[in-house]
């Protein structure tokens, strides 16, 4: 028979009430470029997490960070789902993709058709079963946003092209994000995003009726008055991070472009920031 001693009683205690503080906050860890991970109690998803292409100017994982998604290390282990934006070389690796499918057997991966289709060209038929977890979606510009579930997770997408529209990279399937953990906080990824309304606008109560909790623009949003309008009148976000800034734009505000003085932005792998679900 055991008997329960008062230290166990306050550990208890300590444990119900840090469950409690995680049932309601959700943390965001940058990594590079637009790769982040969201975690909400024990779901955790990555968006753009591994990828090789720096074009001379973005940030690239660093190496211990890239060995501890390998590895399943903190703060990585237990991932859920993975979220790729856009076949890219800036945001999307295929044959590393298929690797960390492969060493981690209980990932998923979500990703536009033409990532998935460059992933299998690079793959074996050893490879496979990684397939069984992959979920390609396919959707063309203009076409209605869809929505897919899994375990804690709803998962919307909608085709918003890439930036340089309408005269250039038509052909890149860019996927924007938004995802609910847990029924409780929803987050909203853009991949390279273009700014202009006219994509926005004809999904109008698509954008109103899940507002995110914490949303990560590019940072061309904050400094063009077209992004800044979208964010402010169809993602209607509680809070915005910027990603995709480059090495040059240093990390301390008032040494930015005046354009981005005001905004918050993700510089530095591994930081952080604590998304709030309160009003
Ligand atoms: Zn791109
Ligand atoms: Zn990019």
């Amino acid at each position: 028979m055991t008997t329960m001693t008062s230290q166990t009683i306050v550990g208890l205690t300590f444990f119900i009430l840090s469950m409690g503080v995680q049932a309601h906050e959700s943390t965001a860890h940058y990594m590079a470029n637009e790769g982040l991970m969201v975690e909400h109690g024990d779901t955790k998803i990555l968006f753009d997490p591994l990828f090789r292409n720096d074009y001379g100017q973005y940030m690239l994982l660093p190496e211990e960070m890239e060995e501890a998604l390998f590895a399943g290390a903190a703060p990585f282990e237990g991932i859920d789902a993975v979220f790729i934006s856009h076949h890219h070389g800036d945001h999307f690796s295929p044959i590393d993709m298929i690797r960390l499918l492969r060493e981690q057997p209980d990932i998923r991966l979500y990703a536009p058709n033409q990532a998935v289709i460059a992933m299998r060209s690079e793959s074996s038929n050893v490879d496979a079963d990684i397939f069984e977890r992959v979920i390609a979606v396919s959707l063309e510009y203009k076409d209605a946003p869809v929505t897919l579930n899994m375990e804690g997770l709803l998962i919307e997408a909608v085709r918003i092209p890439h930036s340089g529209w309408p005269t250039g990279r038509l052909d890149i399937e860019n996927i924007v994000w938004r995802v609910t953990l847990n029924e409780d906080t929803t987050v909203l990824h853009m991949g390279d995003a273009d700014p202009n309304d006219v994509h926005f606008a004809q999904d109008a109560q698509y954008w109103n009726r899940n507002i995110p909790h914490m949303a990560f623009p590019p940072y061309w949003f904050f400094s063009s008055a077209s992004g800044r309008e979208i964010l402010n009148n169809r993602v209607k976000a509680k809070r915005y991070v910027g990603v995709h800034v480059p090495v040059s734009i240093p990390a301390d505000p008032l040494l930015r472009p005046v354009e981005l003085r005001g905004f918050d932005l993700f510089t530095s792998p591994g930081e952080t920031r604590t998304i709030s679900t309160e009003d």
